[in-house]
This record gives C-alpha cells, structure tokens and sequence, in this order.
C-alpha cells in the first residue's frame, strides 16, 4: 500500500511518514498543497494523508481537485485514493467541509499514532471489502495490526517489505498485478523503477511461504503465488 502524506510541519511529517513505513506501508511526503498535486498527477495512491491549512494550494481544494480534475483520475480503473484528513481545526464546518470535498475519515490533531494506523487500516479494508485487522486468503493469513503472518497455521516469519507486498496481494486475490502495478503501490519513489526488487522481494515471500508448508509434504509445492506470463503475478483465491 503506498501513502502520500501531505503536511507542512516538517517534524510532524517526519514522525508520521516514519510510523507508517515502520508498519510496512511505502510512503511519499509532500509539504504544501501544490507539491501534494504533482505527486497525485504522477505516482497511483492508496490512500492520503491530508492535512487542510497548508501552504500554496489549502488541503480542501487538494480534496476537490483529486476528485475532480480528470488529470488526477487513477488510469485502468483503479480506485481513487482513500482520503484522511489530517487537521487542527476541530470545528465541525471543516470536518463537513472536508467529507463533502469527498474525503473518507477525518482526525483531529493531536492525535495518537495508535489511532492513526487504525483509522489508515479501516480506510484501506474498505477497498477490498474485507473486515477486521485479519485477512484471510487461502491458507493464508494476516494480522495486519499486530504484523503476523501464517500458512495453515503456522507463522512465517517476514521483513517489512515482504509483509507489505503480501498484504497487498491479499487485499487484491484474484487479480494479476504486473510488476509496474507492484511497484506503484507497494514500494516509494525513492525505488529505482529499473531496479528488478519487485522480483526479488516475490521471490523471497515465496520461498518463505513454501517453507510454512513443508510439514505437510502434499501441499508443498503448492504455490499461492502464481506467476501469469507476460503479465505479473496473481494471488490465487481458491475459497
Ligand atoms: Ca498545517
């Protein structure tokens, strides 16, 4: 899952984009409104975190404009960015004003990061029309609040960038996701888009996924992760 975080305090920036990478979520940061803009028109968001007094362009016409400018408009039919308004101002014409501008959530600064990574979890679900911090695939399984993994039961053991990219598979089963797609959503734009990491990093969580199984040698090479060729990868759904 890949965030735009869009605030114009540095340090509150800073801890909050640190947070969500530390919880395996690739993240850009913009700090006025216009930065916000161009960051929409090129990179595929899963989600914002906008706060609404910024500098240049104000938060509420970055919440407009994302809904309604045909340059902003994710391309192939993919969904529009989530919005959470990130605000200060807790009167109640700002929070109606923000959600009729189309955002999804709003939270009020100050606010603790646990209820942050809730609320950026909850909003997130919402696209793959599951419920609960558990996903469930296959044999697969994931505690997106606690950071567990397991097949048939039995954990498996994955880094941060491995965790976000089956996370993002299981939030999309089914479906094929070409490297670029990948690349989009699960990784920053600090990532070389020439570099092979989409490959490795499945290369990797598939080797550790096949590994959970081999207790049970029938299913073994049973692999949940499908290569579709020419095209990408795809998380097979079989319930
Ligand atoms: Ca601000």
């Amino acid at each position: 899952m890949r965030l735009l975080v869009v605030e114009d305090e540095p340090e509150l920036a800073d801890a909050v984009a640190r947070g969500l990478r530390r919880d395996g979520y690739a993240v850009d940061v913009a700090h006025d409104g216009q930065e916000a803009l161009d960051r929409l028109a090129i990179n595929a968001y899963d989600l914002v975190c906008l706060d609404l007094n910024l500098p240049v362009v104000d938060g509420l016409e970055v919440c407009r404009r994302l809904r309604s400018d045909p340059y902003l408009q994710p391309a192939n039919g993919e969904p529009s960015p989530r919005v959470l308004i990130l605000t200060a101002r807790d009167k109640l014409g700002d929070r109606v004003a923000g959600l009729d501008e189309g955002a999804d959530d709003y939270l009020v600064k100050p606010f603790a990061f646990e209820e942050l990574l809730a609320r950026v979890r909850t909003l997130l679900r919402r696209d793959s029309g599951r419920t609960g911090a558990l996903l469930a695939v296959g044999d697969l399984t994931l505690d997106t609040a606690r950071f567990e993994a397991a097949r048939a039961g039995r954990p498996v053991d994955l880094t941060a960038k491995e965790f976000a990219l089956l996370r993002y598979f299981m939030s999309h089963p089914g479906e094929v996701l070409s490297q670029e797609h990948l690349l989009e959503h699960v990784w920053d734009e600090n990532t070389d888009p020439f570099t092979n990491t989409v490959r490795v990093t499945v290369g990797t969580l598939r080797r550790k996924l096949a590994a959970a199984t081999v207790e049970a040698p029938d299913e073994s090479d049973d692999q949940p992760i499908e290569t579709v060729v020419g095209a990408g990868y795809r998380l097979r759904d079989d319930g």
